[in-house]
Order: C-alpha cells, then sequence, then structure tokens
C-alpha cells in the first residue's frame, strides 16, 4: 500500500507535532509517524512529569513552612505510588489531547517505527509513504555507555515511575536532569549524593548561578561530591555498588544515570538516504533545517544544540511556514531562556558573565542578594539571587539571571524586554510592583563591577 503526502513527519514529540500541524494549517497533506506513545519526551517523560514531582517536592517545603505562618499539621507522608498514578492518569490525558489535536488538524497518524527507503520514502512496517518533503524529528535518548556499568542504572524515565522513594540515591552527572531529581528527591525523602566531574554543578550556566545552586542543594542535605565520577557501577543483590578509586566502594538503593542524552539516529536508514550525522551522533543540519539530502529536514533533540521543548516547537513552525507558508525564516537561537527546576529554581536569558566577556563585551555588571520576605518571616535561609548583564558602550540588558522563587516566570517575562532591546534606562524608569522579588530587577542602582 501506497499513500502519498506533502510531508511526512518522524516523530510525534514536540517538534514533530508542532511542524506537521502548522504545515497542515497551511493547506499541507501530511502524516506523521510515531513508534511510540503521541505526545515525545516532553510530555510523556520530560518537562510535564518533573515539574509534577518538583510541585509535590515543593509541598514539603511548604508544609513544613506552614508551621511559620500559625498552623498545625500533623506529620506530612509522601506516597510516591499516589503521585505515580496520578500523573499516569494525566499523561494518559495528555496524549489523548494530541491525538485529538493531531486529528483535528487534519494529520495522519501513522503508527509504527519509521525509516527512510529512497527519497521521499518512508517505510513503517509494510507500509511506504511517499512525500517530497520528510521531517526528521525523532528527538533523543539517555546516554547509557557514560560510565563502566551504568547500563544497570536508571534514567529519568525510570525515576519518574518509581512507586517508591528510594532511601538512598547516587546520581551521577550534574547538569539538567541530575540537579532537577536530586533536589526533588532530597525533599520527598532520600538521601542523595551527588557525583559529578566539574567543580560546580550545571556547567554553562552563570558561576552565581552554579555557586548558589551547589549551596542550595547542599542545603537540602545532597551531598556534593566534584570532580569525582564512579570508575565502575556494580550491581550486588539489589543494591547498587559504586566504584570510587583507591578501593572506596559505597552501595546505594538506587542510581539516577544524569549522564546526558543522544540524538535517536539509530534505525532511520539515514546513511543510505545521504543524511549526515556528526560526531556526537546528531542529525547536521542549515540554517533552514535542512539536512545533507535533498527534501530532509532535522529539528529539536535529534540535531542537539538547545535541546529544549520551546525551541523544537520553534522550529518546526519555522519550517512548516517557509515550505508550506511562503514565508521562509529561520529560528534565532542566540537568546533562548533556560530554566533548572531546582527548588528554589533557577532561569536565565542570555548569555553567562563568562561567556559574554570571552566574546569580547565590556560589561557593567548588577547583582544583589536578599532574604525573600516569606522567608525572612519565618527565620528560613533560603536567599534569592539576581544578575543583570549590561553592555558599557549600549546600555543594552544582555542577560538576566536569577536563583529564587517563581525565577522561570519572572525571568519569561524579561526576556521580553530583551527580545525587545530594553536598556538599563528601560529598567529604570519603570516603576516597580510592591512588594515583590521581581521589582528588586529595576531597583539595581550601582553595578558591582
Ligand atoms: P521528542 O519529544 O523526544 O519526540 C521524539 C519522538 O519521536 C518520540 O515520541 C519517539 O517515540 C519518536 N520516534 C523516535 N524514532 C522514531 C521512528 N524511527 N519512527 C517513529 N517515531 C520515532 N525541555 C524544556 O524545555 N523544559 C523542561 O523543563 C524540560 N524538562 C525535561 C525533563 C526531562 C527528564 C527530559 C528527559 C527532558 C526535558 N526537556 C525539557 C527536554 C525536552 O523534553 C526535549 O527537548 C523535547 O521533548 C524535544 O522534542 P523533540 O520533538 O525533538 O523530541
Ligand atoms: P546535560 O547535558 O544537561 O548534563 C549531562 C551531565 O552529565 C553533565 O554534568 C556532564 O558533565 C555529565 N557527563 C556527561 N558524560 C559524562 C561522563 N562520561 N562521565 C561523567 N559525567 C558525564 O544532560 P541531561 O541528561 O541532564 O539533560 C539532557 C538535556 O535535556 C539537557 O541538556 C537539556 O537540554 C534538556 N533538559 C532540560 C530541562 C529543563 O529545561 N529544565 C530539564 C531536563 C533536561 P560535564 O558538564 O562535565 O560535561
Amino acid at each position: 500500500m501506497t499513500d502519498s503526502y506533502d510531508l511526512i513527519t518522524l516523530g510525534a514529540g514536540s517538534g514533530g507535532v508542532a511542524a506537521s500541524r502548522r504545515a497542515a494549517l497551511h493547506g499541507a497533506r501530511v502524516a506523521i509517524v510515531e513508534a511510540g506513545r503521541v505526545g515525545g519526551t516532553c510530555v510523556l517523560r520530560g518537562c510535564v512529569p518533573k515539574k509534577l514531582l518538583m510541585y509535590a517536592a515543593q509541598f514539603g517545603d511548604a508544609l513544613g513552612q506552614a508551621r511559620g505562618y500559625g498552623w498545625s499539621l500533623g506529620e506530612p507522608r509522601f506516597e510516591m505510588a499516589r503521585w505515580a498514578a496520578a500523573k499516569a492518569a494525566e499523561t494518559a490525558r495528555l496524549e489523548g489531547v494530541y491525538r485529538q489535536m493531531l486529528a483535528a488538524s487534519g494529520v495522519t497518524l501513522v503508527e509504527g517505527w519509521g525509516r527512510l527507503d529512497g527519497p521521499g520514502r518512508v517505510r513503517v512496517g509494510e507500509r511506504v509513504l511517499q512525500a517530497p518533503h520528510v521531517l526528521l524529528a525523532t528527538g533523543s535518548a539517555p546516554v547509557r555507555d557514560s560510565v563502566p556499568g551504568i547500563e544497570h542504572c536508571a534514567t529519568s524515565n525510570e525515576l519518574l515511575d518509581l512507586d517508591r522513594i528510594p532511601p538512598t540515591v547516587a546520581v551521577i552527572g550534574a547538569g539538567y536532569i541530575a540537579v532537577e531529581f536530586a533536589s526533588m528527591l532530597a525533599r520527598l525523602g532520600s538521601k542523595v549524593a551527588l557525583y559529578f566531574r566539574g567543580a560546580q554543578p550545571l556547567r554553562g550556566f552563570d558561576e552565581m548561578l552554579r555557586t548558589a545552586a551547589a549551596a542550595e542543594l547542599q542545603a537540602a542535605g545532597v551531598e556534593l561530591h566534584p570532580g569525582l565520577v564512579p570508575q565502575r557501577v556494580r550491581r550486588l543483590e539489589g543494591r547498587f555498588l559504586l566504584e570510587l578509586g583507591d578501593e572506596r566502594v559505597r552501595g546505594f538503593d538506587w542510581v539516577l544515570n544524569a549522564t546526558g542524552r543522544r540524538p535517536n539516529t539509530e534505525g532511520l536508514g539515514l546513511e543510505a538516504a545521504g543524511v549526515r550525522v556528526g560526531a556526537d551522533g546528531a542529525v547536521a543540519i542549515d540554517a533552514a533545517l535542512h539536512t545533507t539530502a535533498r527534501g530532509v529536514y532535522a529539528i529539536g533533540d535529534v540535531t542537539n544544540r538547545r535541546n529544549l521543548t520551546p525551541v523544537a516547537i520553534a522550529e518546526g513552525r519555522a519550517l512548516a511556514d517557509s515550505l508550506f507558508g511562503g514565508t521562509p525564516r529561520e529560528v534565532d537561537l542566540s537568546r533562548v531562556p533556560s530554566a533548572v527546576f531546582m527548588l528554589p529554581p533557577i532561569a536565565s536569558v542570555g548569555p553567562a558573565e563568562a561567556q559574554a566577556r570571552a566574546e569580547g563585551r565590556t560589561l557593567k555588571v548588577f547583582e544583589t542578594d536578599f532574604r525573600p520576605m516569606k522567608q525572612a518571616f519565618i527565620g528560613g535561609a533560603e536567599r534569592t539571587r539576581i544578575k543583570l548583564l549590561v553592555d558599557a558602550v549600549s546600555d543594552r540588558v544582555l542577560a538576566v539571571h536569577m536563583i529564587g522563587a517563581d525565577a522561570p516566570e519572572i525571568v519569561q517575562s524579561l526576556a521580553v524586554a530583551l527580545s525587545a532591546g530594553a536598556t538599563k534606562a528601560d529598567f529604570d524608569r519603570t516603576l516597580a510592583m510592591h512588594p515583590t522579588a521581581a521589582e528588586e530587577f529595576v531597583l539595581l542602582r550601582e553595578p558591582v563591577r
């Protein structure tokens, strides 16, 4: 059986669904091929369930704080199995919403594993689909060969399906997933140890945020082991043994492999189709999202640039507008806002200070560090830290960095100002909204350097 379309998309995750729906809106006939559940990583085993677990962890903090605000409470207890059941119901609901959205847009869903099968041809089992345009949106999966024996360990996928919180957990890595889950697990009842090769967690983020993240993790009871990665992980009678060198071995109930993700490019027939895959396993693309094969495009995690949902979605929509909407355009990845949903959360838009200096910018740096009102009232230690990087020549605000309650909500709004080219003078003439933490951004007067 052969079906003809204008566009065939491989992968019904964030990017694939966005591209397909936008293309259909422009009148294209679109088929989307999905090997697993519709919705992809973000909806089913990423952003959404992760944030739902963060809310669960946040209640732990809130219940403790409530006493300081006059509440009397019994001893709270977290039941992971109840959370997991509610999460499964919510992700099933969202998968249904995604299926409905595709159907309502007139996109044909083809369930099964898709692979390129000659120019303009995609094979799904016995079925062959044809289209002049094929989009690779197959996402990424956890790396399982970074440390000897790590293949025995769980990844974020399994963590989100646990029905009980392990008493002791080793987390290997110190990127987004390691930091977010270490922070959550510590609040939900695990004794957590974080092993990582750098001096600070969260490589690439501003030093102020990295230092603060380390301090907040420690304050939550997470043991930090910078510069120490297990040489091997062994499984023994249901437990995990980390070989730490010098004959040191430490046992844990559970280990989270948070050593990164790799693009899903295996079994897609890329080589035969002339699609070049780089040394990092990512599909190589140009600014128009075109691969090295005619009529084949790629977006999102499979291209391994900024592996974030809004990026995959923006790329998918840009590609559909370019191919079918008569408005060719590129996505600007020079200012991608991003958050780390630890507690308290981190959010950034624009370069880290060290990066801006390395780019040759002359900077004015504005910083403040305070104990928010909600914490001060109950004698809490948690602090909020903010930083503005301003171009000393043009007065343009180049970057905003924050760690503290609601940082992602605040920085998302400030990202609009940065996109609009706001200057420090614009921040200065903006009236404060009081009492808020966000007002501190318009009350910064003297640069610290
Ligand atoms: P995906 O969403 O992974 O979709 C790819 C789809 O392709 C999958 O459904 C897969 O089954 C399918 N597929 C693969 N191969 C084939 C094939 N051959 N045939 C058919 N189908 C195939 N990003 C954020 O912005 N904010 C967050 O808070 C955030 N939290 C995260 C938390 C975790 C734990 C993880 C793992 C990721 C998180 N991310 C977050 C990253 C975000 O999930 C990804 O960047 C995003 O999902 C990428 O979208 P995509 O469309 O490229 O791929
Ligand atoms: P990251 O790339 O963020 O972090 C990977 C970590 O593993 C780093 O600390 C890295 O160390 C370490 N590592 C890599 N290889 C090895 C090795 N061989 N031995 C020891 N350590 C190693 O990946 P994540 O898996 O945390 O997340 C994947 C991506 O998903 C993120 O990059 C992000 O794009 C996205 N994501 C986004 C979230 C959000 O927006 N809030 C949340 C979760 C994921 P080093 O730094 O030294 O290289």
